[in-house]
């Protein structure tokens, strides 16, 4: 089994940090002039079973200015191209402005989305079930993961999940 998957979310939610964990190879063979926003090749996670192929997509936010919105559009269309898609947002943090703008975007993708919820190491299980509340009907979740990125808990969970529907 393999797939490309990409991962969207805030600036600072953790998805470097998601990404440093699993991908076990950085992509050599990619030049820079490939590092594009549009398929910015960020790693690869390898099991004797699966590969996955993870697509960093910080481009997407609300854009500043002309040129910004187009740097989203290209970074959206990328979203048609992967196998599915994780947003990640912060467990220390309510839902805000800058979610609910990829939420919407996130509403024409046909693949399916993760919502994962990072930085569970720290909040309160309380305080996290508040959060789930806040998302859960956001979008038709393909599931709902809660993780700690930073400490892996519930990270080789959640990459089982995604490859059991590649
Ligand atoms: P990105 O902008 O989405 O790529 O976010 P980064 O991966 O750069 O992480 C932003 C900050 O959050 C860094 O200081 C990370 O160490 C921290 N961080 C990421 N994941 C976790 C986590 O699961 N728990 C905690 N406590 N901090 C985290
Ligand atoms: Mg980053």
């Amino acid at each position: 089994k393999s797939g490309f998957v990409a991962i969207v979310g805030r600036p600072n939610v953790g998805k470097s940090t998601l990404l440093n964990r699993v991908v076990g190879q950085k992509v050599a063979i990619m030049s820079d002039k490939a590092q594009t926003t549009r398929n910015k090749i960020q790693g690869i996670y390898t099991t004797d079973e699966a590969q996955i192929v993870f697509i960093d997509t910080p481009g997407i936010h609300k854009p500043k200015s002309e040129l910004g919105d187009f740097m989203v559009q290209s970074a959206l269309s990328s979203l048609n191209e992967v196998d599915a898609v994780l947003m990640m947002v912060n467990a220390t943090q309510k839902r805000g402005a800058g979610d609910n703008f990829i939420i919407d975007r996130l509403k024409s993708v046909k693949q399916p989305v993760y919502l994962v919820i990072n930085k569970i190491d720290q909040v309160k299980p309380d305080d996290l079930l508040t959060v789930i509340e806040q998302y859960k009907d956001a979008l038709p979740w393909q599931e709902v993961v809660p993780i700690s990125a930073l400490e892996g808990n519930n990270v080789v969970e959640m990459l089982e999940k995604i490859i059991d529907t590649l």
